[in-house]
């Protein structure tokens, strides 16, 4: 059985006060769920107060990048064992933003993986087609390599300690979601090609959606198979938003 876990992506967004009226707001609801984990991810600057406002409940903290240094001089970088330091137990790595943005690659996006594990923090790696690449009928193909450069880096069995965001970049912000069909095939597509390595760590394997989802789209995409929670971007902002998803994981 894998329990369902749900994350929330609050990117470039969010202040101290905002934070605090959040982290108010979904602290009990959460709390009184027992079957479901949830993660925040703020951004640096944020992440020592949602850690500290966090404490007592059952809500986790994870961040949105890392370094995949360990320390030294690499102006900006935050590394892993900062993060651990301060509260967090989770890294999002390979979200599609920094993949385009910041030109992250894939055999940096395994660095950042395996730097992750390295210092405790279990990573979230975010895997996805663009809409062009889904009209060429691209997507498993996209997938698979996006998987298995890092997979070839840390090995399958780093999958264990590991949780998949399958995000179609088309759907991140725009509103529009993938059916709960369309990411069940993708969701089962990543589940096999790393049963191709090893079918035990296939099988525990939390397999997140992420694009668009929200209150009212959920039901249906948390109810697939091979859809074991959400990584949230927009709705993770609103409280209401957020609980909605988490009571229907
Ligand atoms: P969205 O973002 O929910 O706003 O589409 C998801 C994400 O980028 O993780």
């Amino acid at each position: 059985m894998r329990q369902p876990l749900v994350a929330g992506n609050w990117k470039m967004n969010g202040s101290r006060a905002f934070a605090g009226e959040l982290v108010t707001a979904l602290r009990e609801g959460v709390s009184a769920l027992d079957r479901v984990e949830a993660v925040l991810c703020p951004s640096f600057v944020l992440l020592p107060l949602v850690a500290e406002l966090v404490g007592g409940s059952t809500l986790q903290v994870g961040s949105q990048t890392l370094s995949e240094h360990d320390e030294g001089a690499y102006t900006g970088e935050v590394s892993g064992a900062m993060l651990l330091d301060f509260g967090c137990r989770y890294a999002i790595v390979g979200h599609s933003e920094r993949r385009e943005y910041y030109a992250e690659t894939d055999r940096q996006i395994a660095a950042k993986f395996a730097a992750a594990q390295r210092h405790g923090l279990t990573p979230i790696l975010c895997v996805g087609e663009t809409l062009q690449q889904r009209e060429r009928e691209e997507t498993e193909s996209v997938i698979r390599e996006q998987l298995e450069v890092v997979l070839a880096h840390v090995g399958v069995a780093a999958f264990q300690k590991a949780v998949v965001a399958y995000e179609p970049v088309w759907a991140i912000g725009t509103g529009k979601t993938a059916t709960p069909e369309q990411a069940q095939a993708v969701h089962a597509f990543i589940r096999h090609v790393v049963a191709e390595r090893d079918s035990e760590v296939a099988e525990q394997l939390r397999i997140l959606y992420g694009g668009s989802m929200k209150a009212a789209n959920a039901a249906g995409l948390l109810a697939k198979a091979d859809i074991d929670g959400g990584l949230i971007g927009g709705a993770s902002l609103k409280a209401e938003e957020f609980l909605s998803i988490c009571r229907q994981a």
